[in-house]
């Protein structure tokens, strides 16, 4: 008899690495050369298709970085305190227009645009103010202290933000400082997903014995949000063959990605490898990893497919390591390995080599500041509260052996993911 494959299997014939895997869904996967103009707050995790150039300089005017006392530092004394008559006062958005003469000076507040004609702040701490109209001021200034130049954080011209950069917070806010408020960015990849499973249940739906709710619909749609990508959400489709060649082939029409969970296995419900090989291509892996063994892949017309594992933790880790790299060159974004660190493991933990396993732990940093990490606990893949208490990966791979308490082992943090 044929043993079939199994989750307990280390080695196998026919598997592949995580890391071939990754390479061969990222050849397979195209840049969508589309763009849409968006509104700047919409553009928050997009990718710019075009350079930013500056259209002005940044900040507009040399202005003063502090309170205090704008004058010509030709007048700065050298040797003993001077007296200067106070002519008026510089705000913010109201500037201080006449000419500052000699022994002049102008009350100037942060921000504000700086007189013509003077070139140095003194800070208000540093002078006396004799009277409403005359302050003095000591020697240890120099010419162009407390001011902020012109152009100095961007100068007019110059390219801010490259085509491929992502859009972040500090992104929009530079965006804003430059008065851009609509601009050119990749297209959002639109993708489908739909659970397959005869015991699956929305939320609402009163469970019938040996039924469960459908959470990764719930895990996918939380994940998907944080890419950029426009959502479509099929709901759950029945174990029934003709019900998921259509949700497949409805799903492919309006999307670059199709994912579904469930259904992938050797079970006798399992019907998502031969439909997909009906009406597309399908590659499936039995991938040298844990958890997230069975994985599969592949193309309906122009639709990329993932047929994810049903096992809920399977899903988010096959996710992770599979689905975010096709999305992000989808969007545009360059392959980047995504940050890895080495923590002491508080754990011993049993691992035979051949597979790269995923344990769900939880870094922190000890008293002399080092990363240490714990493991979540149970790290069933249908333990899914090992995900939500996690902060991280504990990555042990393929030719690690059991690793003892102490030892230093890689971990990634899933927020670095979204890099
Ligand atoms: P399958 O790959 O379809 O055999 O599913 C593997 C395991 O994952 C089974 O215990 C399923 O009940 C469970 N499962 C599948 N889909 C889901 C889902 N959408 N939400 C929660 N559990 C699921
Ligand atoms: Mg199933």
């Amino acid at each position: 008899m044929i043993k079939q494959p199994s989750c307990n299997d280390s080695f196998e014939q026919g598997a592949i690495t995580v890391a071939a895997a990754v390479t061969a869904i990222l050849t397979a996967t195209p840049v969508i050369a589309e763009y849409q103009q968006r509104a700047l707050r919409d553009c928050l995790h997009g990718i710019l298709f075009e350079d930013i150039r500056s259209p002005c300089d940044v900040p507009a005017h040399n202005n003063s970085a502090m309170d205090g006392y704008a004058l010509r530092s030709a007048d700065l004394p050298a040797a003993s305190s001077r007296s200067f008559q106070v002519i008026g006062t510089a705000f913010a958005g109201k500037p201080f227009t006449s000419e500052c003469q000699q022994n002049q000076c102008v009350r100037i507040m942060t921000g504000a645009m700086v007189p013509a004609s003077t070139d140095t702040i003194v800070i208000q701490e540093d002078v006396n103010v004799l009277d409403a109209e005359h302050v003095e001021i000591g020697t240890g200034h120099r010419k162009n202290q407390n001011l902020r130049f012109a152009g100095e954080d961007i100068s007019q011209g110059s390219t801010v933000l490259q085509k491929g950069s992502r859009i972040n917070a500090a992104e929009l806010g530079v965006l804003a400082s430059l008065g851009i408020n609509e601009m050119t960015l990749y297209r959002k990849p639109r993708v489908s997903f739909f659970s397959t499973g005869d015991e699956l249940r929305s939320i609402g739906e009163t469970l019938r014995s040996g039924d469960i709710y459908d959470s990764n619909r719930y895990s996918l749609y939380g994940l998907l949000k944080a890419c950029d990508v426009d959502i479509i959400d099929m709901g759950v489709v029945r174990d029934d063959p003709e019900a998921i060649r259509q949700a497949l082939l409805a799903a492919a029409r309006c999307s670059d990605v199709v994912l579904t969970s469930g259904g992938v296995s050797v079970g006798e419900a399992d019907y998502i490898k031969d439909i997909l090989q009906d009406i597309g291509s399908m590659d499936f892996w039995k991938i040298l990893m844990k958890p997230g063994r069975p994985l599969t892949s592949g193309k309906i017309n122009d639709t990329l497919f993932f047929g994810l594992p049903g096992n809920p933790v399977a899903v988010m880790v096959t996710f992770y390591q599979f689905v975010l790299p096709c999305l992000r060159k989808l969007k545009g974004l360059p392959h980047k390995d995504v940050l890895t660190l080495k923590a002491r493991s508080l754990h011993a933990i049993r691992k035979n080599p051949g597979r790269r396993e995923f344990q769900r732990a939880i870094a922190s940093t000890d008293a002399q500041g080092n990363l240490q990490v714990a493991l979540t606990g149970k790290q069933g893949s249908g333990i899914l509260t090992s995900m939500s208490q996690a902060n991280c990966f504990m990555v042990l791979a393929e030719e690690c052996g059991p690793v003892e308490a102490g030892s230093e082992v890689d971990i990634q943090f899933f927020i670095h993911y979204f890099d």
